[in-house]
C-alpha cells in the first residue's frame, strides 16, 4: 500500500460518520438541524464528491445560537481564569489527540496539502495552549496614581461574540479566535466557510469533550449572506472577529452599524518580499518559493509580489522559474505533495483569468499559466505560476489573486523599491532581504504593512502582533492584543483624601 492509500483508507474512516450523518448546528451542547430543514452540500475539490449535507443556518438558527451564548455568559465570566486555563488545556491535549484526523479531514476538505495541514492542527493545539496560560491574567489592568486619586484598570469580557472564518485553513484559523475569546470569558456563535465546514464541527465536538460548558461553544453553518449576515446583524452580539475578503469587511461592518457591533478584521494581501542584490540570495529565494507556493497561495501572508533589484532581477526570476517549474503538484493525501487542488470551481477560474490578463497586459509567464494536462485526481488544480516582467500598474501587480501565483517586479534602489511595496490598497506583510540593517530598518519603518519580516520567512511568535493596515484589517491578535478586543478596558477612579469638589447651588 502506498503512502497516499494508506492516508486514504484512514480518510476514510474518519470521514463516514460526516457521509451518514451530515453535519448539523451545535447550539447550547445539542446537535440541530436547521429550523427550516433546509441543508446545502458540501463537496471535495480533491475528486469533486460530495462529502456530506450541511445544515444552513438562517435568522432563527443564528437567534437560537446567539441565545445559547448569551445564556451561557454570566456562568463562563464568571469561572475563574485559573478553571478557564485548565478547560482549554484539556481542549489543546485533545487536538492532539484527534491530530491525525483533523489532518486528513482538513486536507480532504480544502485540497490543502497534508504535510502543511498536519502543522496547522498542531498549530490550533498551540494557539490554545498559549492563551489557556494567558486566561488567568486576561482581567489584569494597571493602576495609574494621581496626588489625589488612584485610577485601577481592569479588563471584563465584552460578552457573547460571533467568529466568522475562511475557507484557506479553517482549523487553524478558527483556533486563532476563538481561544482567546474563551481565555478572555466570552462566549462564542462560529459561522464557518461554507466551502469547508468540516473541521469546525469537529472542534466543536472536541470542545465539548473537553469540558467547555454548553452554550459557550456554539457553530451555525450556512451561507454568508445568510447566517454570516445574521450573526453580525444580532443584537446579543457584542462582537465580530472576521478573516476573510476586504470587501466582506465592508459588508460586514455596514451590516453591524445599526447595533454598534465592535468588529476584528483580518482580510486579503499583496504582499511584497523585497529582494536587493546585497541579500542571502539563497536563501530569500527559499523563503520566496516557500510563501507563495505552500497552501496553494491560498495564504491571507502569501509572498505574492517579488520585487527585486534590477542588477539580480535576470538571475533571480531565473532560479524562480526552475523552482517554480519543479513544485510538486499532486493529490493532497500524498506527504509528497507541494501543491494541491484549489478549493472550488468558482475559485479555480478566478485564478486561472489572471494568466490571460498576465499576457494581455504584457508579462511574460515564465513557469505555469495552465491547468494540469494530466491532473492528479479529478479537482480544482491548476500549475505554479511565476509572472515576470510585470510593472506596478498591471492588474496582476495589485490585485490578490489567492493562489500559486507570483508576480515579480523589478526595481531601481530604495525609494523605487518602497513606492512598489506601497502602491496597493493591501498592508498586510511584507519581507525585506538586504544585507545593510540601515536599508532594512528604513524600510520596515516606511512600507506600509501590519507585519515585516527582515532576512527570514514568515515565522510567527504569538505574542507578537498580527493584523493589517489599510484594506487588509482591523486590529491585531496575538498575545494581550487579542485581549484588547475581546475585553472592555474599566478604569475605577477611587479618592483618596479630600480632593476639592466645586460647589454649586449654594
Ligand atoms: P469571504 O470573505 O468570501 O468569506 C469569509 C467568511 O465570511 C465565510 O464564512 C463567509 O460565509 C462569510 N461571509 C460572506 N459574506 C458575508 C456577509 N455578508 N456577512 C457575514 N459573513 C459573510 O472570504 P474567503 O473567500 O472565504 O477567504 C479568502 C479571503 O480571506 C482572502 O481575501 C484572504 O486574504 C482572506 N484571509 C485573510 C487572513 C488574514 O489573516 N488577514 C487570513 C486568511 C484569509
Amino acid at each position: 500500500m502506498t503512502e497516499l492509500e494508506n492516508n486514504l483508507a484512514k480518510l476514510e474512516g474518519h470521514i463516514a460518520r460526516f457521509r451518514k450523518n451530515g453535519i448539523g448546528h451545535l447550539i447550547a451542547g445539542e446537535r440541530w438541524t436547521s429550523a427550516d430543514a433546509e441543508t446545502f452540500e458540501n463537496h471535495s475539490p480533491v475528486d469533486s464528491k460530495l462529502i456530506c449535507t450541511v445544515a444552513r443556518g438562517k435568522n432563527e438558527d443564528v437567534d437560537r445560537a446567539a441565545k445559547a451564548a448569551h445564556d451561557a455568559f454570566p456562568a463562563w465570566r464568571e469561572t475563574p481564569g485559573p478553571v478557564r486555563r485548565d478547560i482549554l488545556h484539556t481542549v489543546a491535549n485533545k487536538i492532539l489527540e484527534h491530530a491525525e484526523e483533523i489532518a486528513l479531514l482538513e486536507s480532504y476538505d480544502t485540497g490543502q496539502a497534508l504535510r502543511f495541514m498536519r502543522k496547522a492542527a498542531l498549530r490550533g493545539a498551540e494557539n490554545f495552549r498559549f492563551f489557556a496560560d494567558k486566561a488567568p491574567e486576561a482581567a489584569n489592568g494597571l493602576s495609574l496614581p494621581t496626588d489625589q486619586h488612584m485610577n485601577v484598570t481592569l479588563r471584563q469580557p465584552i460578552g457573547p461574540v460571533g467568529v466568522i472564518t475562511p475557507w484557506n485553513t479553517p482549523f487553524m484559523l478558527s483556533t486563532w479566535k476563538i481561544a482567546p475569546a474563551l481565555a478572555a470569558g466570552c462566549t462564542i456563535v462560529h459561522k464557518p466557510a461554507e466551502w469547508s465546514p468540516v473541521t469546525a464541527s469537529l472542534l466543536a465536538e472536541i470542545m465539548h469533550e473537553a469540558g467547555v460548558p454548553s452554550g459557550v461553544m456554539n457553530v451555525v453553518h450556512g451561507l454568508g449572506e445568510e447566517s454570516g449576515k445574521a450573526l453580525t446583524e444580532h443584537e446579543a452580539i457584542k462582537a465580530v472577529a472576521f478573516i476573510g475578503e476586504s470587501s466582506t469587511g465592508s459588508a460586514i461592518m455596514a451590516q453591524g452599524a445599526p447595533s454598534l457591533k465592535r468588529v476584528h478584521f483580518e482580510l486579503g494581501g499583496k504582499n511584497p518580499v523585497v529582494v536587493f542584490a546585497d541579500a542571502d540570495l539563497e536563501r530569500a529565494l527559499d523563503a520566496a518559493v516557500f510563501m507563495i507556493y505552500s497552501l496553494n497561495g491560498e495564504r491571507c501572508t502569501s509572498s505574492s509580489r517579488v520585487l527585486v533589484e534590477r542588477s539580480i532581477y535576470d538571475e533571480f526570476v531565473q532560479k524562480l522559474s526552475v523552482r517554480a517549474s519543479k513544485i510538486k503538484l499532486g493529490h493532497p493525501l500524498d506527504p509528497k505533495t507541494e501543491l494541491g487542488p484549489l478549493i472550488h470551481q468558482r475559485h479555480l477560474e478566478k485564478v486561472t483569468s489572471y494568466f490571460d490578463l498576465a499576457r494581455d497586459e504584457g508579462a511574460q509567464v515564465l513557469a505555469g499559466g495552465a491547468v494540469p494536462v494530466t491532473p492528479p485526481s479529478e479537482g480544482h488544480y491548476v500549475e505554479a505560476t511565476l509572472f515576470a516582467g510585470a510593472d506596478k500598474d498591471m492588474r496582476i501587480a495589485h490585485e490578490e489573486i489567492f493562489g500559486p501565483v507570483l508576480t515579480a517586479i523589478p526595481f531601481e534602489g530604495e525609494d523605487e523599491a518602497l513606492s512598489i511595496a506601497n502602491d496597493v490598497r493591501y498592508g498586510l506583510a511584507a519581507y525585506i532581504w538586504t544585507g545593510d540593517m540601515g536599508r532594512a530598518l528604513r524600510l520596515a519603518r516606511n512600507v506600509e504593512a501590519g507585519m515585516v519580516w527582515v532576512n527570514s520567512e514568515n515565522v510567527r511568535h504569538l505574542q507578537a502582533p498580527f493584523g493589517g493596515m489599510k484594506a487588509s484589517g482591523i486590529g491585531r491578535d496575538g498575545g494581550d492584543y487579542s485581549f484588547d478586543f475581546y475585553m472592555e478596558t474599566k478604569n475605577i477612579c477611587l479618592a483618596m483624601g479630600d480632593h476639592p469638589i466645586p460647589k454649586l447651588g449654594l
